[in-house]
């Protein structure tokens, strides 16, 4: 921007150029004064999304410099909707003293705030984790790696391309790092922040080094992380970043979580997303499963538990150690320990900010209040399961911490730089500086006194301004009796003011102990975070025993107040549930006032693996299976069921094709989602999984939409054997059970009296014996005429159907494919003998072949 011609930039502007040389991709907040300046297309930007105002002042290089700004002490909620925007922001702060050197104050970048990188508590969504993600590919394989920064949590996983979008919706990042090479769909879709990085970055070698580094090992093996080479190229792109941005070592991450596809139940977005697990269908927090299930008592409790529900394990030990927990919390009572648990400090995202040097005094007061009531925590913890036994083990109180932390006052003030943060005897010097500027007065009164009787003049008076400092007053009338030792610092009409060595040595002081009482405390606090670093382990041990202890008091606690059972776990195919209920119908339901809900049970097993489900709509088809699935997977994660019993074989997915509000945001077609979708499913589905489909077909013509999901559903029935739950309104699908041997007829239970239908929410054995569209128009209130011509028409419809030709098996199975001939190029090459050629006759006949075409 400068020409060689133009005139220099001023040596500020300079200086905030080279700056943001470093930083060209992100917003570069200036410190000046009292104000974060942006200056050119960053201030443009800034007033953009921030509708801050874009001023001008002087000039620089010979034109009038552009900038905007914000004022420091609100700059958190600046920066909260920078981030919300997926913007970064590098802050530069004036490091150097004033005036210490010629030309600007030395400013530096200390930190920078991206999307996924953010750990300040005024920045953080209280109860969900805020994750950085870097991806990676090598051929057909993705590298993941992962990391919470304010949770000190740190993941590798290798997918394929298909699994990528589920651990997206798994894993839900705040912000994606990639190299810039084409991203698929599941990637570009992603609703979170991207952020290309240099492709050179993502290199193998360096990552897995890097990860050794991190977690002070010589080798990745103990962490089952040793072979993924595809996540170790991700790896050391996201550990370069997160260092970048956080300017130092990340001393909290100390251990690598690898969990793997395998391993984990499949939740695939669109379950996600029609489960309503973690957001509703409008993308609100509640009412969703996790909004009913977390009552948990602290923002780490809440976390967790959201954990474990996107995060269920195939396999069940873990689950029912859960439910070994809620059992013995609900036997000998959970109500002390939430109690107790109330008031927690986040003993997480303080130990990771310990580890960053950005914990604030009032967190570390905090968590000394924590530790002190970790007596009467234990004491309050039941500890009859071998988890509770683990988790209550790990509260005991650490006497060298509470040392460390008390030397932090009792109220200490929010900021560092408002001093009042070290409490008074822990250090001597901070003691007399602030004894200096707390005895100000009574010294001044002192001194005083003594002058008066020394000198005789009794109106004699000690005195402040700011542009004098402290002098000795004396009016007209005590002029004679000034002693000698007395030096004129100022003469006014009626009075002289006088400062002696000894006030001047005073003021010395007092002016200056402030700021070193200031220095003082900063550098002691230093030293308490120092002596913090070795204690990391133990604070990340206590915050995974608070944190899981409340999940699991909640989960008792929900059970308890809704009436659930403890699930049993069955190692044969099975999924058995009586007087099972849609916890978050039923809780809407129970707050509405509109009527009980009616409970249905659900038998599915090797013998019964499809279920054909019909009815009128708003007869409770969707909710029955929606409550199936919730059901399940509620005991995956570990907690109890809405059901009076539950029995469940091994389930390794939950699939779910259900005819969402039209998906808007998305460029396919409705019938074109709805086919991908239950294209995806026939191709995953194993004998293990649960499958949802809801009125599939409804997105085109009858005769098509008839046509598919008869055939998907025998594709399910026949080849994936999967446990099916399939709502239809194609009557004629109710004839599928009879050539089907595991498959079996339901339907809702309606009643009519008149012309009016009473749905009863009941799912009864056999087919609906009508569909009651026409019905369930009347009470949406259409128009009785309107009604009425419907009626006729469907008479009209019903004989001629009744009167037309013979049924088509709609299950018969397809001719099969005629063989076509073999092509002239097929039948020259079956003629060839590679072992006979040599190279040259090779090469011609590949020449030959190439004609044929
Ligand atoms: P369908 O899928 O058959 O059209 P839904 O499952 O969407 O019907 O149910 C429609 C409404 O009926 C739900 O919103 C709920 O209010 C109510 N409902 C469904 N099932 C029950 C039940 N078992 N008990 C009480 N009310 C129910």
């Amino acid at each position: 921007m400068n020409k060689p011609d133009a005139p220099e930039h001023t040596p500020m502007m300079a200086q905030y150029l080279r700056i943001k040389a470093e930083f060209p991709d992100t917003l570069v907040f200036y410190r000046m004064g009292d104000f974060y300046e942006l200056f050119y297309d960053d201030a443009r930007l800034a007033n953009r999304l921030l509708d801050i105002t874009l001023t001008t002042r002087g000039q620089s290089a010979g034109e009038p410099v552009v900038m905007a700004g914000v004022p420091v002490h609100s700059v958190d909620s600046y920066l909260a909707r920078l981030l919300k925007c997926g913007q970064a922001v590098a802050v530069a702060e004036q490091v150097g003293e004033v005036g210490a050197s010629k030309g600007p104050v030395e400013r530096k970048v200390v930190r920078v705030v991206t999307p996924g990188t953010v750990t300040d508590n005024e920045l953080l969504a209280e109860r969900s984790d805020t994750l950085l993600l870097a991806v990676h590919r090598q051929r057909n394989s993705w590298g993941l790696a992962w990391l919470g920064l304010a949770s000190g949590e740190l993941g590798l996983t290798e997918c394929s391309e298909r699994e990528l979008a589920a651990w997206l919706a798994r894993l839900q990042p705040a912000e994606l790092l990639h190299d810039g090479e084409g991203l698929p769909a599941a990637l570009a879709q992603a609703s979170c922040a991207r952020t290309a990085r240099p492709a050179w970055q993502f290199d193998s070698t360096l990552g897995e080094r890097k990860l050794r580094e991190q977690l002070q090992v010589a080798t990745l093996a103990g962490f089952g992380a040793q072979e993924l080479k595809v996540a170790h190229a991700a790896a050391a792109a996201l550990l370069s970043f997160a260092e970048h941005t956080q300017g130092r070592a990340l001393a909290h991450l100390r251990t690598v979580a690898v969990p793997r596809s395998s391993e984990l139940l499949e939740l695939p977005p669109a379950t996600h997303r029609n489960l309503e697990l973690v957001q509703t269908l409008r993308g609100e927090d509640s009412p969703t499963l996790l909004s009913l299930l977390d009552s948990c008592r602290s923002g780490m409790g809440s976390r967790r538990l959201r954990h474990w529900l996107t995060h269920p394990r195939r396999e069940r030990s873990e689950a029912r150690a859960r439910h070994d927990a809620i059992a013995c919390l609900i036997g000998e009572g959970f109500e002390p320990l939430r109690e107790a648990l109330r008031g927690v400090s986040d003993v997480e995202r303080i130990t990771a900010r310990v580890a960053l040097r950005q914990v604030r005094p009032r967190e570390l007061a905090g968590l000394r209040a924590t530790l002190a009531g970790l007596p009467a925590l234990r004491a309050a913890a039941p500890a009859g399961s071998a988890l509770l036994a683990e988790w209550q083990a790990a509260l005991s109180p650490d006497e060298q911490l509470a040392n460390i932390l008390s030397a932090i006052a009792d109220e200490p003030a929010v900021m560092l730089r408002d001093g009042g943060v070290i409490a008074p005897g822990v250090d001597a010097e901070l003691d007399e500086l602030r004894a200096i500027s707390q005895n100000c007065d009574a010294f001044l009164l002192d001194l005083e006194a003594r002058e008066r009787a020394r000198t005789g003049i009794t109106n004699l008076r000690v005195q402040f301004n700011k542009v004098h400092g402290f002098y000795i007053e004396v009016t007209s009338s005590g002029r004679d009796k000034v002693p000698a030792d007395y030096q004129r610092r100022q003469t006014l009409k009626n009075a002289e003011r006088f400062i002696t060595p000894e006030l001047k040595a005073f003021e010395d002081k007092a002016l200056s102990a402030q700021e070193r009482a200031l220095a003082r405390e900063k550098w002691l606090y230093e030293q308490v975070l120092d002596a913090l670093q070795p204690q990391l382990p133990v604070l990340t041990a206590l915050a995974r025993a608070l944190a899981s202890l409340d999940a699991l008091a909640a989960l008792a606690e929900r059970a308890t107040t809704l009436g659930w059972c403890r699930p049993e776990f069955v190692p044969y195919p099975c999924i058995e549930i009586e007087a099972g209920r849609h916890p978050v119908v039923e809780a809407r339901l129970r707050e509405t006032g509109a009527g009980p809900f009616i409970a249905n049970h659900c038998r599915l097993d090797a013998k019964t693996r499809l279920l054909v489900i019909t009815g009128p709509n708003m007869g409770g088809k969707s909710t029955f299976m929606r409550q199936v699935a919730l059901i399940v997977l509620l005991a995956a994660m570990g907690s109890y069921v809405p059901a009076s019993a539950c029995r469940l074989g091994p389930i390794d997915a939950i699939h779910t094709r259900i005819g969402a509000a039209d998906d808007l945001a998305n460029a396919q077609s409705t019938f074109m989602l709805e086919m991908t979708e239950a294209a995806a499913i026939v191709h995953t589905a194993t004998e293990h999984s649960l499958v949802l489909m809801d009125e599939i077909g409804r997105g085109t013509s009858t005769f098509d939409g008839l046509a598919l999901a008869a055939a998907i559903a025998t594709q399910l029935h026949d080849r994936n054997r999967s446990f099916t739950l399939f709502a239809t309104h194609y009557f004629e699908l109710t004839e599928f059970p009879a050539g089907h041997e595991r498959a079996l007829n339901l339907h809702v239970g309606a009643v009519e009296s008149g012309h009016d239908i009473v749905f009863l929410h009941q799912i009864e054995p056999g087919p609906a014996s009508r569909s009651y569209g026409v019905q369930v128009a009347r009470l949406a209130g259409m128009p009785a005429a309107l009604i009425r011509q419907a009626r006729s028409t469907l008479e009209a419809l019903e004989a001629k159907a009744q009167a037309g030709q013979a049924q088509v098996d709609l299950f018969a199975a397809p001719p099969a494919a005629a063989q076509p001939e073999p092509s002239a190029v097929e039948a020259a090459l079956a003629t060839i003998d590679p072992d006979r050629l040599a190279p040259r006759e090779a090469l011609d006949a590949l020449y030959k072949l190439k004609a044929l075409l």
